[in-house]
């Protein structure tokens, strides 16, 4: 009779766990407000700007759920392209609104997160980069890093196409963002920015 009772609890417990795996693990889970709080951009930047949720396998295989300020206009393709990374199971490292890295962009790279908006210039320049409008993602840059003249950041940071989260020319994720007009890092000349991907306003 105990051995029973004791085989019916550890069912129901197998069970529970069961289900409980199934629930994406949250990476993020802030208001609009919040994931933009701090931030240097002017309302007008801010009002064309949403919050979306995302949800993807990360690198320990559990589906995660995270979230992405990007512009209005596109958040359409972006739940595109997260609906073939989730089919494909192509592993996003997180997706945390930079605002957690207190605007740093460096910060975030390093901890390989996948991101956005950030209100920020071109790394080594005056002029304001797309991500300032929320028309840049970046994808798993400690995967798909920066490389001008030799040098790569993030830190540490290695490309090996046959790695998952990783780029190339034969990813489902990137034929799916040229297809929706969007454009490559990784096919830029003077250098290489494996995990940006970026659409430019149409105005
Ligand atoms: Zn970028």
């Amino acid at each position: 009779m105990m051995r029973n009772k004791l085989l019916v609890i550890m069912i129901l417990l197998a069970g529970t766990s069961a289900i409980v795996s199934q629930d994406p693990i949250t990476d993020a889970d802030y208001t609009f407000e919040k994931a933009v709080e701090g931030s240097k951009a002017p309302q007008k930047i801010l009002d064309e700007l949403c919050l979306l949720n995302v949800t993807y396998y990360s690198t320990d295989s559990k589906l995660h759920r995270g979230q992405l300020v990007i512009a209005k206009d596109l958040k359409s393709d972006v739940e595109k392209i997260f609906e073939v990374i989730l089919k494909e199971k192509f592993p996003v490292a997180k997706c945390i609104p930079i605002v957690k890295y207190k605007w740093s962009d460096a910060a975030s790279m390093a901890d390989n997160n996948t991101s956005a908006f950030c209100y920020r210039t071109v790394s080594g320049s005056k002029s304001l980069s797309l991500h300032a409008k929320g028309r840049a993602i970046d994808i798993n840059p400690k995967f798909n890093p920066c490389i001008e003249k030799g040098v790569i950041s993030p830190k540490g940071a290695k490309y090996k196409v046959a790695n998952p989260g990783t780029f190339s020319h034969t990813s489902a994720i990137y034929k799916k963002f040229i297809s929706l007009g969007w454009k490559w890092g990784g096919n830029f000349k003077s250098l290489k920015d494996y995990h940006h991907f970026f659409k430019k306003d149409s105005k």
